[in-house]
């Protein structure tokens, strides 16, 4: 039976940054099914150091998130995604979910958009390869939008597989970024069957590049109902964690997932308690 954690915080509940509607108004409560099993634990994220974030970002950036009040849950929310990475490399867990009040994939080295403050999954790796034999990470950002700080930061890495779901259609010369446009599907066809085999289809990229660990993104602003609409249900979601899950299996290395955009709470509701289900079932 996989070990799952949990990273939570209280005020990823009250102070998301997705203020209108409160997306994550339903947690921890909607998590109580799944913390009665043994294999599964909830962990509060603790606030990352300065010294972390500074290995990332420009010394600046400190004093423009204290200043943005939509970053106010920005340390809690990368400090669980670095816990939750800890955990995964030093074998405490096999698989990881981690919440957010504040996005990271529009964070770059000295600007920061899009909800997000600190580049989370960037800083989380940094760490790990200090901390573990870890060197090779592979993201795969399903979120609706470009994720264009981590690309930015992780440019010249050639030790991280950037795979982005996006409006672009890029590869870089070593193969280890990649953006595929999801924007441009047949329109007569349906929206969830289309991205899915989308992700099907790249996922097999991922084999050849050898990580240590899979990153899913997880972003619902790409629901029909939400923002970032391209039209998908929630059978999309799930459909793209089973792929994840395997993935990961086929590849024998831990899955990850840290949640991203999105700003319905239905949607986090009816989509995040069942994903982690599989997590700690499959
Ligand atoms: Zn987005
Ligand atoms: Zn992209």
């Amino acid at each position: 039976m996989k070990r799952i954690g949990i990273y939570y915080h209280p005020s990823f509940s009250r102070k998301s940054y997705m203020t209108i509607g409160n997306r994550l108004r339903d947690f921890p409560e909607a998590l109580a099914p799944l913390l009665a099993r043994p294999n599964v634990r909830l962990i509060e994220s603790p606030p990352v150091s300065e010294e972390l974030v500074l290995k990332v970002h420009a010394p600046e950036m400190l004093t423009q998130v204290a200043h943005d009040g939509f970053c106010s849950t920005a340390y809690e929310s990368v400090g669980g995604v670095v816990a939750g990475m800890v955990d995964l490399a030093t074998g405490e867990i096999d698989r990881a979910f981690c919440f957010i009040g504040a996005g990271g994939h529009h964070a770059g080295y000295r600007q920061f958009w899009g909800a997000c403050c600190f580049n989370d999954v960037v800083i989380a790796l940094t760490h790990t390869r200090e901390i573990s034999p870890w060197r090779r990470f592979a993201i795969v950002d399903t979120d609706a939008h470009h994720g264009d700080g981590t690309r930015q930061l992780v440019r010249d890495d050639p030790e991280v597989f950037h795979l982005c779901f996006c409006g672009l259609n890029f590869t870089s010369d070593d193969r280890t970024k990649v953006d595929v446009n999801a924007y441009r599907m047949n329109p007569h066809a349906d929206p969830d069957a289309q991205y899915v085999d989308l992700v099907r289809q790249n996922l097999t990229l991922i084999p050849a590049f050898k990580p240590d660990l899979l990153i899913w993104y997880y972003g619902f602003d790409t629901h029909r109902d939400d923002y970032g609409s391209i039209g998908l249900t929630e059978p999309a979601y799930f459909a793209i964690c089973d792929l994840m899950l395997a993935a990961a299996a086929g590849m024998g290395v831990p899955l990850m997932v840290v949640l991203a955009g999105g700003s319905m709470s239905h949607l986090a509701t009816a989509t995040i308690p069942e994903i982690i289900r599989r997590l700690a079932e499959t």
